[in-house]
């Protein structure tokens, strides 16, 4: 199966060239390519060629709760989004803290073929925070022996995160350190000290007294982003922490980073555009774990993924059901829709603001996350040889978000109705079209060799 891509503008840079993608790989880039006998033709219009997107943090909701999502809809979620890879999360029923659901959590994902869906495994036995999960198990991937590049094991897990929850007991982390260190995996930690959340719903501030809701404090998140630096560094392990909201967590990541400590961060999408004023119509698709933040940590954000400070973006794309989210706010289940929108609002708060460029993008969207997770298939440039993972962005498209229409199972997303003017148009997972012109390919025809 061969595809040639014309006119496209990779990294949005240069003159427009054709790339001709067989096998799987780029064969060649330049002006003017002849495609192959029976090669696809797919004419970019002068639009930005991107590597493929690799989201850390996804929920997929399956096995458990596929009324809200299934590994088949959020891979077309995350396909129409741009996404070649995606994370999902461990917090299913059952928990991922076995390598019989984390293998089948790969194995679904393959069969599906839209986006390479990589499982989460827990940190602790069912998220409980008390015992340490098979973490060897899971990292070995329990496959059935048949090797992958590298000699991996197809579904080795590669991240491990209690994330819906905090890894709280501060020995219980540290011994998840020292452990996913011998492994060569990484942690990602969902930074909330329980004991300062109790009842919690909106960001500790202002807005949230003034509304009569309880306060989430900055202070919760910070204790923990900072202790477990320095229980990373004991252990000569890597931290990853996930969804930073706070001015004073790019500090303490800078300050972390500075000291050579092998931490690194996520931002999502919602606390780089939204903040806590979001909140006045008591509308409970706004509320989310960690809270949106007042617009002082909203401009920290921004500045620090520019910087480098947080090194990647990610979703937290957290489908739920229409009565967790159409009822009282503080009754309401925290998260929000993410994958179809994260491009977009990436483009609009650091692109279109001259921040970052599409090289840039590509730096916080694809390379930074695969490399964090140690993923030697995605996030590679676009060069040949490489991996034709891609995704073609239209950077002035504009469109409006309408909920009834995203792939996604379910609806809360506090993005309906918005207009944006960027939006991924193409998305090929290895030299396979997943998504064009905003609908997703059939499942179920995209198993690796
Ligand atoms: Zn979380």
């Amino acid at each position: 199966m061969s595809l040639l891509l014309t006119d496209v503008r990779p990294y949005g840079e240069g003159d427009p060239v054709d790339v001709a993608i067989a096998g799987g790989e780029i064969t060649a880039i330049g002006a003017g390519l002849t495609p192959d006998d029976g090669a696809e033709v797919i004419d970019g219009g002068g639009k930005v060629l991107l590597p493929g997107f690799v989201d850390l943090h996804t929920h997929l909701r399956e096995p458990g709760r596929e009324d809200t999502e299934t590994i088949e809809s959020g891979s077309a979620a995350a396909a129409l989004g741009g996404y070649t890879a995606v994370f999902a999360m461990a917090n299913t029923n059952p928990v991922a803290d076995s390598a019989v659901v984390t293998d089948h959590v790969y194995r679904r994902g393959q069969e599906v073929g839209l986006v390479d869906v990589h499982p989460v495994g827990a940190v602790t036995v069912g998220l409980a925070g008390e015992k340490l999960a098979e973490m060897g198990m899971m990292a070995a991937g329990a496959g059935n022996g048949v090797g992958g590049p590298n000699g991996d094991r197809p579904g080795r897990v590669r991240v491990f995160s209690d994330d819906g929850f905090c890894v709280a007991d501060p020995l219980l982390m540290r011994r998840a350190l020292e452990y996913s260190a011998s492994l060569g995996v990484v942690i990602a930690q969902h930074a909330e000290e329980p004991r300062l959340t109790k009842g919690a719903v909106a960001h500790e501030g202002p807005e949230a007294a003034r509304l009569g809701l309880t306060g989430w404090p900055r202070a919760a998140e910070e204790a923990i982003v900072a202790r477990d630096a320095l229980l990373a560094r004991d252990a000569g392990a890597r931290v990853h922490i996930c969804h930073a909201s706070t001015a004073g967590t790019v500090e303490l990541l800078q300050w972390a980073k500075g000291q050579g400590i092998a931490i690194t961060a996520e931002v999502t999408p919602h606390h780089l555009l939204l903040d806590d004023s979001r909140l006045q119509t008591y509308d409970a698709v706004n509320r989310v774990n960690p809270p949106l933040r007042e617009a002082s940590d909203v401009a920290a954000l921004r500045k620090a993924l520019r910087d480098g400070v947080i090194d990647c973006v990610a979703t937290d794309h957290a489908p739920h059901a229409e009565q967790d989210k159409c009822c009282e706010f503080a009754a309401a289940r925290p998260g929000m829709l993410g994958l179809e929108t994260a491009l977009a609002i990436v483009a609009q708060v650091c692109v279109e603001t001259g921040d970052l460029g599409w090289r840039d993008v590509a730096r916080v969207m694809s390379s930074k996350p695969a490399q964090i997770a140690r993923l030697d298939d995605q996030g590679r440039p676009i060069g040949v040889g490489e991996p034709a993972n891609l995704t073609l962005v239209d950077p002035d498209l504009g469109w409006t978000v309408r909920a009834g229409e995203l792939a996604s199972r379910s609806r809360n997303t506090p993005f309906a109705e918005l207009t944006f003017r960027a939006k991924p148009v193409l998305t090929v997972l290895r030299g396979r079209v997943t998504a064009r012109d905003g609908v997703a390919a059939q499942p179920g025809n995209g198993m690796r060799a």
